[in-house]
């Protein structure tokens, strides 16, 4: 079954479709704040049992949990630590495989994770030993003021209400306590899809995915204004490495070797543009955000 909704940020439903994403759903933006989501969408209660089951494996795919993401977890595990040098409690929302926790706790964090895939969160619970909840974030009922970092690496925009997420998180951690996400840049992705309807789908008779849209897909402007609205203060957003090689099969027939090419040209690009904006510009495909909340 479909919903229709309303701005996750500003609540308007002034919005005005870009494209399809398939027979019945379309990709659109905000007339009023700029956020861009999907709807109609099909119910939440009916993802979460797919996703459960192990129907919808999109983030799960085990090469990219052990493979592609492991540099990745390793940067940003080093950027957060630089923010909060006293390692204490760590919640990893949507931790998959616990592959990041495992790495946090093996620095001496102590961690806990959410993870609803069944096969994701036994690996996690009875492999790596770690505490792990099968359930949403509202569901557990964590105290107020128990973390000092929760993690999101490419979930808020897959989630249904990205902004509730976001309180309850500033509920949930210490004052100073901070929020860190990996997310899809809707800037860049948002231009490559119109840019790409308008020369007639070109990278459909080459194979190539290059775009990604979630549920609610980020840029830099709207996650600010969400965390802003969410009680968070400190915001800082940089572009993010990419994942190593093509876990996903975006490249098509190119492969895998000339993805590797196009994302160093890229990554490199986005960061000379970024210094030289003074971190005001961002068109890598994805990037990341810090921010904390304030003192009491
Ligand atoms: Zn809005």
């Amino acid at each position: 079954m479909l919903e229709y909704i309303n701005c996750n940020l500003c609540g308007s439903n002034n919005f005005k479709i870009l494209f399809p994403v398939d027979s019945s759903t379309y990709i659109g933006r905000c007339k009023d704040c700029g956020l861009v989501f999907r709807n109609p969408r099909v119910l939440e209660s009916e993802i979460l049992r797919e996703i459960s089951l192990d129907r919808i494996i999109c983030e799960h795919e085990k090469k990219a949990w052990f493979d592609s993401k492991i540099h990745l977890f390793k940067s940003n595990l080093k950027r957060l630590e630089r923010y909060i040098p006293n390692k204490g409690r760590l919640l990893d929302l949507g931790c998959g495989y616990g592959i990041f926790l495992k790495m946090a706790k093996d620095r001496g964090w102590q961690v806990e994770g959410i993870e609803i895939a069944q096969s994701a969160l036994r690996y996690a619970q009875e492999v790596l030993g770690l505490k792990v909840y099968g359930t949403t974030l509202k569901e557990v009922r964590f105290p107020d003021k128990y973390f000092d970092v929760v993690t999101l690496w490419e979930v808020l925009g897959q989630l249904y209400d990205p902004q509730g997420t976001l309180k309850e998180i500033n509920r949930i951690l210490k004052p100073e306590g901070l929020i860190a996400l990996r997310l899809h840049n809707a800037d860049f992705h948002v231009s490559l899809q119109l840019l790409l309807e308008r020369l007639n789908h070109p990278e459909k008779k080459l194979g190539l995915l290059p775009t990604v849209f979630h549920n609610y897909n980020f840029s830099p402007l709207t996650i600010k204004l969400m965390l802003k609205e969410a009680g968070f203060q400190e915001i800082k957003i940089y572009v993010s490495e990419f994942t190593k090689g093509d876990p996903y099969g975006s490249a098509g027939i190119f492969g895998d070797k000339v993805m590797r090419l196009i994302k160093v040209i890229l990554f490199y690009l986005s960061q000379i543009i970024y210094y030289i904006s003074f971190k005001r510009w961002i068109i890598a495909p994805s990037f990341l955000v810090f921010a904390r909340k304030p003192k009491e």
